[in-house]
C-alpha cells in the first residue's frame, strides 16, 4: 500500500531508520520525529533529499509545543534509549519519553484516527521464570533495580496504549521486541553485539559479564521490520512479540563472532550486571498465525552484514 503518510518517532535511530526506509522506498510519506538523544542524523542523511522524507528536529515529550503538518495515517512510537548503557545514562528521559511521549504521540493518533503502534520490549517480561516467553506472561520485574528506568517505563506505555484503545477506541497495537541487531547500530551502544564487533576489530579482549551462560535470541533487523510493518496492517490490539527464537548464550555468541570474523581474543569476564535476565526466547506463535511472520536471516548471515557494516564505518 503506498501514498501514506506515516509519523516515525525515533525514527533516527538503529530501528527506526530502516523503517524510514521501508516506507519511503514503498511509496509513502515519512515524517521522522527524533530528537537524537541516541540516534543520529547519519542514519537519515541518505533520505534527506527525498521528497517523501522530512526530518523534524523535536522531543516527543515536548509534542505539544511543536505544530506538525500532518493527518497521518500511521504512528509508529519507537522513540527511546533501548541499550543499557544509554538508559542507565538517561534513567529520567527514558521514563517520560515513554510514559508522557508515548501519550502524546496516542493523542495525535487520536486526533489524526491514525493506526498507533508501540515498540515495547521483552524486558517488560523482565529475569523471566519460564524457559520460553508468551505473549501471556505477566513478567517478573524489579521496580526500583537500575533496569526499572526502561522496564517499568515500557510497562506503563504498555498501559497507556491499552487505555486509549479501550476508552478512545484509537486504533493501537503493542510489539513486544527481542533483541534485534543489524547495520546502524552504534559501534559503541554498548549491547553486547556491536561491543563483541568492536572489541575484535580493535584486538581486545570480549567482554563477559557474569558467566557468559545467559541466554539472549537475536533477530536481524530487515526480519523485525517486515514484522512491524506486518502488525501495523492488521485489526490486532494484544501484545505481539518479535524475535527471532534462536536462543544462545553469551560465550556462543562470542565464539560465532570470532569464527565469521576469523579473528580470535581472549575472553575478558567481568562481574554481572544487576539484574541482567538469565533467558530469553520468544514464542512467535501469535505473530506466526496472525501474518505468518517468521524470521528468515540466520543468525551467522546477520552478523557478516553487521560486521562488514562495522568495518566500513570504522
Ligand atoms: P535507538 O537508540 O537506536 O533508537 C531510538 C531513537 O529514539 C533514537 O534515534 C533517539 O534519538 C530517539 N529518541 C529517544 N528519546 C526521544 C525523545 N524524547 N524524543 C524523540 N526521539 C527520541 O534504539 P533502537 O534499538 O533503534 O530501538 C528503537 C525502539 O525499539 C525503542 O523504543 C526500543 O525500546 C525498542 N526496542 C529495541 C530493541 C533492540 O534490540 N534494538 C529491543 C526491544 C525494544
Ligand atoms: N553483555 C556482555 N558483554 C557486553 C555487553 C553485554 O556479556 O559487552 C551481556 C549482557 O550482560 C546481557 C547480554 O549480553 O546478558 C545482552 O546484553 P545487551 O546489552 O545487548 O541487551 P539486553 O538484552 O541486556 O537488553
Amino acid at each position: 500500500m503506498k501514498n501514506r503518510k506515516v509519523l516515525i518517532a525515533g525514527g533516527a535511530g538503529f530501528i527506526g531508520s530502516h523503517l524510514c526506509d521501508y516506507y519511503v522506498s514503498k511509496g509513502n510519506r515519512v515524517v521522522c520525529l527524533d530528537n537524537l538523544a541516541t540516534g543520529a542524523k547519519a542514519n537519515i542523511e541518505h533520505l534527506i533529499s527525498s521528497s517523501s522524507f522530512t526530518f523534524v528536529n523535536a522531543d516527543v515529550v515536548r509534542l505539544k509545543e511543536i505544530s506538525l503538518d500532518g493527518d497521518f495515517d500511521m504512528v509508529f512510537n519507537l522513540a527511546s534509549p533501548a541499550s543499557p548503557p544509554d538508559y542507565f545514562r538517561l534513567p529520567v528521559e527514558t521514563l517520560r519519553v515513554n510514559s508522557l511521549g508515548t501519550e502524546n504521540l496516542l493523542e495525535l493518533a487520536r486526533r489524526c484516527d491514525a493506526k498507533f503502534l508501540f515498540a515495547s520490549t521483552s524486558e517488560v517480561y523482565g529475569d523471566p521464570l519460564i524457559p520460553v516467553q508468551k505473549e501471556e506472561y505477566w513478567g517478573n520485574v524489579n521496580s526500583i533495580g537500575p533496569r526499572s528506568v526502561y522496564d517499568e517505563a515500557k510497562r506503563y506505555g504498555e498501559a497507556m496504549v491499552m487505555a486509549y484503545f479501550r476508552k478512545y477506541n484509537v486504533d493501537t497495537r503493542i510489539v513486544r521486541i527481542f533483541n534485534t541487531y543489524g547495520p546502524r547500530m552504534r559501534l559503541k551502544d554498548g549491547r553486547v553485539i556491536p561491543n563483541f564487533i568492536a572489541q575484535l576489530l580493535e584486538k581486545k579482549p570480549l567482554t563477559v559479564y557474569g558467566d557468559g551462560k545467559q541466554t539472549r535470541s537475536f533477530c536481524y533487523v530487515d526480519d523485525l521490520v517486515a514484522g512491524l510493518a506486518g502488525i501495523m496492517e492488521k485489526d490486532y490490539h494484544l501484545p505481539v512479540n518479535l524475535g527471532n527464537p534462536g536462543e544462545f548464550t553469551i560465550l556462543e555468541l562470542a565464539e560465532i563472532i570470532q569464527k565469521i570474523a576469523g579473528m580470535k581474543t581472549e575472553i575478558e569476564f567481568l562481574p554481572p550486571l544487576e539484574d541482567d535476565p538469565r533467558r530469553r526466547k520468544p514464542d512467535i506463535t501469535r505473530a506466526k498465525e496472525l501474518m505468518g511472520w517468521q524470521p528468515s536471516v540466520p543468525l551467522e548471515e546477520g552478523l557478516k552484514k553487521t560486521l562488514d557494516y562495522f568495518k566500513k564505518s570504522m
